[in-house]
């Protein structure tokens, strides 16, 4: 496919709540911020057996990505993920650009990726962020940064947030 597919289906739930509570639909229960890293790592094993599949690249329906692009998104959110611990880390209270994921995968044309590259560069997201995440202390888990919204996250609510948003598209794709 080379023109680019219908939008993705708007998602409008507020996935904050899952600090508190968990998802029911993926399972995630909040976890201990210092196994960030190892959880990131874990989840770039599972893409990279999710990229080996056939048919990678087709839609289940037509305004729901495919795997291939549900890789891509993942991508792209451990690198946001990596940027934002560094932000909070460099300066007191960032605030974050706005991150639209929709925007992101037609930007980069995950649709029409190779399987192996897209493993290689999710690989390399994974890699810088856990470069990142070696420079957290203890201390710094509590630093924060403010989401376009207002909404305030610490480093280690940022972890979580995203390791959720991560394993959540894992479960999405079987993965
Ligand atoms: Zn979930």
């Amino acid at each position: 496919m080379t023109s680019a597919p219908e939008p993705s289906l708007p998602d409008t739930t507020d996935w904050t709540t899952v600090l508190d509570a968990g998802c029911d639909e993926c399972g995630y229960r909040p976890h201990d911020p210092a196994a960030t890293s190892d959880r990131l790592a874990s989840a770039r094993d599972r893409w990279r057996t999710v990229l080996r599949r056939p048919g990678v690249e087709a839609r289940p329906a037509p305004r729901v990505w495919s795997p291939l692009e549900y890789a891509g998104h993942c991508r792209d959110l451990i690198e946001v993920l990596g940027e934002r611990v560094a932000a909070m880390l460099d300066r007191a209270e960032p605030t974050y650009a706005d991150f639209d994921g929709e925007q992101a995968v037609v930007e980069h044309e995950y649709w029409r990726s190779d399987p192996d590259d897209l493993a290689h560069r999710l690989d390399a997201a994974t890699s810088r962020a856990l470069q990142i995440l070696d420079r957290v202390a203890p201390a710094d888990r509590d630093r924060t940064g403010r989401r376009g919204d207002g909404y305030i996250f610490t480093v280690a609510s940022l972890c979580q947030y995203i390791v959720h948003d991560v394993e959540h598209h894992l479960h999405d794709v079987d993965g």
